[in-house]
């Protein structure tokens, strides 16, 4: 496979960089996009090409696909990736930043899609993998917000399936289990501001600590898991439309 092309969102650490190399390695002239283009350098050493993106502008969205567009004329894979988890409970967790959370995990992935379709609908082909988590599927307290768009993006990505089926793309949801990246300590920054303080403190302590705690990091399973498995997912004939892998993750298969 020499001539297909993938955008991964989020290529600036943890699983989308750990991915953008897997489908590099596979053949496929990559986009990465992130927001932190000083992260996005490393990848661009080993030629990966960096987009300047943030998930919830919309003009950004737009431009990456132009740019992919005009440099290579198709879009074979869109990994929707990009996300963090913005832990707290209901209570304290101001409105705007529920709102964000859904911007940045869900409105982001899907207005991707948007600009990605018309293209794969010419292709007749093409491949929309969703990163959303085993959270997408289980809760947790104080995880309302973060579970919420992942059960969302689940079930949009099962419709999605459906709609786009009969034009040959596939939709694939991947659910990561715990992986040793940023994001846990991301969480529980945003836990301890929300709900480090107030009637929530001891919940909140326990989750934070869960969250960060050295063990939990090291039990956890590396990136490359779910790069693997993102990679059987834009390969396979046939892929399956949901793996669920890494630590933790194996009773939901
Ligand atoms: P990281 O924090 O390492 O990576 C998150 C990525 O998302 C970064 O590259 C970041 O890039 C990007 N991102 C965040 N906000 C935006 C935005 N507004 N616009 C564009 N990019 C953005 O965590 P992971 O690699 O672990 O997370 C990747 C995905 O996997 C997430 O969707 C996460 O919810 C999911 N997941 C992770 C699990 C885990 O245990 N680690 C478990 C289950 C699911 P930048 O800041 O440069 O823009």
């Amino acid at each position: 496979m020499t001539n297909k092309v993938a955008l991964v969102t989020g290529a600036s650490s943890g699983i989308g960089e750990a991915t953008a190399r897997e489908l590099q390695s596979l053949g496929f002239t990559v986009y990465g996009a992130a927001r932190r283009t000083d992260r996005l350098q490393k990848l661009s050493a080993d030629g990966i090409r960096a987009l300047a993106m943030d998930v919830t502008d919309d003009v950004s969205m737009q431009a990456g696909i132009e740019r992919i567009i005009a440099e290579t004329g198709r879009i074979d894979v869109l990994v929707n990736n990009a996300g963090y988890g913005s832990y707290g409970a209901l209570e304290d967790v101001d409105i705007d930043e529920g709102r964000r959370q859904f911007e940045v995990n869900v409105f982001g992935a899907i207005r991707l899609a948007q600009l990605a379709l018309p293209h794969m609908r010419k292709q007749r082909s093409g491949t929309i993998v969703n990163i959303t988590s085993m959270g997408g599927r289980l809760h947790t307290p104080l995880g309302g917000w973060y579970h919420g768009t992942k059960f969302a993006l689940e079930a949009l990505s099962d419709c999605l399936r459906l709609e786009v089926a009969p034009f040959g793309i596939d939709v694939v949801v991947v659910e990561p289990g715990g992986i040793a990246t940023e994001w846990g300590g991301i969480a529980a920054t945003h836990l301890e501001e929300t709900s480090g303080t107030g009637a929530y403190k001891a919940q909140a302590d326990a989750v934070a600590k869960s969250l960060r705690s050295e063990a939990n990091v090291n039990r956890n399973s590396p990136p490359s898991v779910i790069a693997d498995a993102i990679g059987k997912g834009v390969t396979a004939r046939r892929p399956r439309t949901r793996y669920a892998v890494g630590f933790g993750a194996k009773p939901l298969i």
